[in-house]
């Protein structure tokens, strides 16, 4: 079949591909160890879910806005200015099919041809091929293994070229749990303002922090606004995965072509998942501290177990809920890369991991933390035998 240019451009999601694999072994009854999730285990909050369930009842069933119902980006704009300082009004902001379709809309609103786009890796595995999609070209920028995968000012400068229109940053990051201080943020924005290039910020995961660092938006540094596009969600914070919904803040002609987008593609994100979200915004936050220290709590036993498996290292993640540890020095022998590795873990021990390849980093997995203690230390002793048996067969 003659498919379009664009979409033989990219390629299916590898971690959707692990994960359809372990979703096999699953409906056969096979008792998995899960290090495969890229969402909370966590419920939506009850409050969140009675909003949607009053929606329904008062019939608020019908078409919204393409740009989402006024209240709720109104809410958008005053929780992140809660949250973080910014200082958003509601047409700099518009109401999306998750994060992800923020992200997807701006990409095909600014990008082209003979564009750049900087992307730090490791990196969430959709940003190349979104990228890729609108014609541009996709440029990794790597970090450094050594210091935390954080990103910084001088990497991004070495990177950019005439043709560079964007840089992507995330933090917490997906998949590497690194965090960029905001004075390296800062610097970072400045090298970007001053060759005229916009910096994304995907503050998917902002809430997601273990150390002393607070939720940070370069959204609260005076200025920014004019150069930054922030894309958000509600999935993770407010464990809200499935209801899809997120949002972009950006200046108004970027978000009005967002829109004009928008109106000819999805409309309106799903009006019952709107009001939702609305009472996410405006209503209690204290399931996210009580989610936030059982995943602090998970994260310590992960690093540790990790860290005690012979030839795995592993930095300390400082957000999301992921480690990414690399097991460079069990790859060769029949196990040519992580690929390779993340199968034969799924047959031989029944463990999901994803490969590091996904990721632009060869020699790494991500293992997700998004699970129960006790499965996290099942999964720690299947990696730890699988290892063992490898290296007792060479
Ligand atoms: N950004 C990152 C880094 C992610 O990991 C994800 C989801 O996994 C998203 C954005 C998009 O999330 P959603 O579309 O559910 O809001």
């Amino acid at each position: 079949m003659q498919l379009a240019d664009r979409v033989n451009r990219i390629s299916i999601s590898p971690t959707a591909a692990v994960l359809a694999a372990a979703e096999r072994y699953r409906a056969q009854g096979v008792d998995l160890a899960d290090f495969g999730p890229g969402e909370p285990d966590f419920p939506t909050p009850d409050h969140i879910k009675r909003a949607a369930i009053r929606a329904l009842d008062e019939n608020r069933t019908k078409y919204t806005p393409t740009a989402g119902i006024g209240p709720l980006r109104e809410a958008i704009c005053r929780w992140h200015a809660a949250q973080f300082g910014s200082s958003y009004t509601v047409p700099e902001c518009v109401v999306t099919v998750g994060g992800k379709h923020a992200i997807f809309n701006a990409f095909c609103s600014l990008l082209g041809a003979g564009d750049e786009v900087l992307i730090p890796a490791p990196y969430w595995v959709s940003y190349p091929d979104m990228v890729m999609y609108t014609g541009a070209t996709p440029v990794p920028v790597m970090t450094d293994p050594s210091d935390g995968f954080r990103l910084r000012a001088e990497q991004v400068a070495r990177a950019i070229t005439p043709r560079t229109k964007l840089l992507i940053v995330n933090s917490p990051s997906n998949p590497s749990g690194a965090v960029v201080p905001p004075d390296e943020f800062a610097r970072i924005y400045e090298v970007c303002r001053a060759k005229n290039i916009w910096l994304m910020t995907d503050e998917c995961y902002s809430h997601f922090l273990y150390g002393k660092e607070k939720p940070f938006s370069l959204a609260s540094l005076p200025g920014t606004k004019p150069n930054i596009i922030v894309a958000g969600s509600l999935s993770k914070t407010f464990a809200m995965t499935g209801w899809r919904v997120g949002y972009a803040l950006a200046p108004e002609p970027l978000i009005s072509a967002m829109i004009k987008l928008q109106s000819q593609s999805t409309s309106n994100a799903t009006s019952i998942a709107q009001y939702a979200a609305l009472e996410a915004l405006t209503g209690p936050m204290d399931t996210v501290a009580v989610m936030l220290a059982e995943y602090a709590r998970r994260r310590d036993r992960i690093v540790a177990g990790l860290r005690a498996i012979p030839g795995v290292t592993c930095t300390e993640p400082g957000g999301a809920f992921y480690a990414f540890p690399s097991v460079a020095a069990h790859l060769g022998n029949g196990v040519a890369d992580t690929t390779a590795l993340a199968k034969q873990l799924l047959e031989r021990q029944h463990l999901v991991v994803v490969p590091g390849d996904a990721f632009g980093t060869p020699g790494y997995i991500r293992i997700s933390y998004a699970t129960s203690i006790d499965r996290i230390e099942e999964g720690l002793r299947r990696l730890e035998k699988f290892f063992a048996m490898a290296e007792s067969a060479t």
